[in-house]
C-alpha cells in the first residue's frame, strides 16, 4: 500500500493540503499551496521523507491556494511537468492576474510577483492516464463545481482519489462561483466511476467515501437555507437575508473551518453572489471578460 502524505497549511493559508505520494518512477505532488513558506516546508518534507525524485505535479483548479507554489517547485524542479485539464488551464490563464491583485491585498510578500507566477505546462482533455510502475493514475477533467472547473486524481491500486475542492473536510466551501447542481451531480459521479476508499481532499483531513456524502449533505442544506431567507422573485438575497442564512449555515456547522480573508468570510462572500441554480436567479456569469468576478 502507497505511502499518503499530506501537508496542511495553517489557518492564513485556508489549510489548504498538498498531497504526495512514492511511485516506482518517482514522486507525484498534487497541489502546492498559497503562501510561499508553506510551499518551502512542503519542498523541505518531500525531500526529506520521499527519494526527493519529484516526478509530476498536478494542479487541480484554478484558485490560488491550489497553485501559487508551483513558483517554489519550478525553482527546485526546473523540468518537472505541472499537469492539469485544459479547461483549468484557461481559466488560470484568464484569472491569474486580477485574482492576484486582490490576493495581494491580503497576504502581498507571501504569495509570488505576477511575473513569478508559474502556470501549468502540461495539459490534458477528458482523462490522462499515467502508467507508474505499479501505480496506474486517472487524471480525470471535470467542469464547474467549487471552481469553474476541475482536476482531479484517482489512483486504482489504492482506491484514492484526490479532489481538490471538489470534496473538504470540515471545512465551509467556497459557493461563490455558482455551480451548485452541477457540483452534486460530479459528486454522484465519483459515487459511479470510482471505487474509492480513500480521499484525499482540498481542505481539511484525509477520510472514506463518507466525505462525498458530507459535501452533498452541506450544499443540500445551504440550497435550503438561501430558498428560506430568499424573497420571492429575488435575484439575490437582502443583506439581512445573507446574514440569517450565514448564522444558520455557521451555527449548523460547529466545528467547521470558516476561512477568513481579511474581514470577510468565505460564506459570507459567497452568499452574497447566488448560484444560478436558486429560482428567479437571471445566472448571470460570474465573471467579466476581464476576468474580474
Ligand atoms: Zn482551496
Amino acid at each position: 500500500m502507497t505511502t499518503y502524505q499530506s501537508y496542511t497549511a495553517e489557518d492564513p493559508g485556508l489549510r489548504v493540503n498538498s498531497h504526495f505520494f512514492e511511485t516506482e518512477r518517482g514522486v507525484v505532488l498534487v497541489d502546492t499551496q498559497l503562501h510561499l513558506p508553506y510551499a518551502e516546508e512542503v519542498l523541505e518534507q518531500i525531500r526529506s521523507t520521499t527519494s526527493g525524485n519529484l516526478l509530476y505535479i498536478v494542479t487541480t483548479h484554478a484558485h490560488p491556494d491550489h497553485w501559487y507554489g508551483n513558483t517554489i517547485f519550478r525553482r527546485a524542479f526546473p523540468n518537472v511537468p505541472i499537469i492539469t485539464c485544459r479547461s483549468v488551464s484557461d481559466e488560470i490563464q484568464a484569472t491569474a492576474l486580477p485574482r492576484r491583485e486582490r490576493w495581494d491585498r491580503l497576504f502581498a510578500d507571501r504569495i509570488p510577483k505576477a511575473e513569478d507566477l508559474v502556470f501549468p505546462d502540461c495539459v490534458f482533455s477528458g482523462r490522462l492516464t499515467l502508467k507508474l510502475g505499479e501505480h496506474t493514475l486517472q487524471v480525470d477533467e471535470y467542469g464547474p463545481a467549487e471552481a469553474g472547473a476541475h482536476t482531479v486524481v484517482y489512483v486504482e491500486e489504492d482506491r484514492t482519489l484526490i479532489t481538490g475542492d471538489i470534496v473538504d473536510n470540515k471545512k465551509h466551501p467556497w459557493i461563490g462561483e455558482r455551480n451548485i447542481d452541477n457540483w452534486c451531480a460530479i459528486l454522484e459521479e465519483f459515487r459511479q466511476r470510482y471505487r474509492i476508499d480513500t480521499i484525499l481532499p482540498g481542505h481539511g483531513a484525509p477520510g472514506g467515501a463518507e466525505l462525498l456524502e458530507e459535501s452533498s449533505q452541506w450544499l443540500d442544506n445551504y440550497r435550503t437555507v438561501v430558498q428560506k431567507h430568499l424573497e420571492p422573485e429575488a435575484l439575490h438575497l437582502t443583506e439581512e437575508g445573507a446574514q440569517k442564512a450565514f448564522e444558520e449555515i455557521v451555527s449548523g456547522y460547529p466545528d467547521f473551518f470558516l476561512p477568513h480573508w481579511g474581514e470577510q468570510t468565505n460564506l459570507g462572500i459567497g452568499l452574497r453572489k447566488l448560484d444560478s441554480s436558486f429560482a428567479g436567479n437571471s445566472g448571470k456569469p460570474i465573471r467579466t471578460a476581464d476576468g474580474k468576478m
